[in-house]
């Protein structure tokens, strides 16, 4: 099987947008809850066949999504060789977007990430996760909350847009409030442009499903869980418009505004569920 073969992930709301594959698996592929590239070697697109994707491409594309779980791994250089290259083949792309893993950025300095900026990089998916470092270890995601938080700043300093992916539900039975103030507290500290929750599935063959079933790792129940998406909610103080987003299918609620305007109605929204933390309770009886 070779790299063309390989399923394509990308965001919801890069669904119409032109894609380009570059790089295969993922670099890292040690995260305890993922199973998306486990059976995937990973390895670097040549530049030959993006050029190939790129010469196949609409001529008038407005932005580019880079596929592949961590296309920034390919480091500065081909990085930039590749933004001009899709700015040669697809002059009116004024917005190339990727995802990015936190470990990804930190082989980036702010000049590299300001000149890839102006080269045409203006928006990264990045999983964060969590905000607390003993669930991140846990889970075995490769860095740390201060790490994270670095990495952030050193974006928001470059200029490059980044959406926020978090995880409810990763920390377990009983760990939900406390991880939704501690990634709350985490997203406080840096500018994004979205907080993007998705509800920790268990997936056959990863090691978190091992774990469950060796019981070391017990759930969060729904009400649980729907307390801990009030909690990151209520807990968010962006100093920007930032938007809140639980639109992705995972989600056991589908709500969407902006911070902090839209904030008393998106809790009322939760509300309007029941109160979550009244369901929670009946759940411990
Ligand atoms: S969650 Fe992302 S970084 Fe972790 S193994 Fe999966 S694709 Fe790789």
């Amino acid at each position: 099987m070779t790299y063309m073969d390989d399923t394509v992930y990308y965001p919801q709301d890069e669904m119409h947008t032109a894609l380009v594959l570059v790089t295969s698996g993922c670099s890292y592929n040690k995260c305890a809850f993922c199973s998306m590239y486990k059976d995937v070697q990973y390895c670097q697109v040549p530049f030959p066949d993006m050029e190939m994707q790129l010469r196949s491409g609409y001529a008038y594309t407005e932005k580019v999504f880079l596929t592949g779980a961590d296309p920034m791994s390919i480091g500065f250089d081909r990085m930039k060789r590749l933004l001009d290259l899709i700015h040669r083949h697809l002059p009116t792309c004024a917005c190339v977007a990727s995802y990015a893993s936190i470990r990804n950025i930190s082989a980036y300095s702010v000049a590299e990430l300001s000149i890839l900026h102006d080269a045409g990089l203006r928006l990264l998916y990045i999983g964060f996760e969590t905000g607390r470092d003993d669930i991140l270890e846990l889970m075995n995601k490769g860095h740390t909350v201060s790490e994270a938080i670095e990495q952030a700043k050193k974006l928001n300093e470059a200029k490059i847009p980044f959406n926020s992916v978090v995880m409810y539900g990763i920390a377990g039975k009983g760990e939900s409030v406390a991880n939704a103030a501690a990634t709350a507290k985490m997203i406080n500290r840096f500018v994004t442009n979205r907080v993007i929750t998705m509800n920790l599935t268990i997936f056959y063959g990863t090691e978190l499903n091992k774990r469950v079933e060796r019981g070391e790792f017990v759930p969060a129940s729904g009400n649980e869980r729907l307390l801990e998406i009030r909690t990151l909610l209520e807990n968010l103080e962006p100093g920007q418009p930032m938007v809140f987003d639980t639109t992705h299918p995972t989600n056991l609620i589908k709500i969407k505004g902006t911070l902090p305007q839209d904030k008393k109605r998106l809790l009322n929204e939760i509300d309007r569920y029941g109160c979550p933390a009244d369901l929670f309770e009946k759940d411990i009886q």
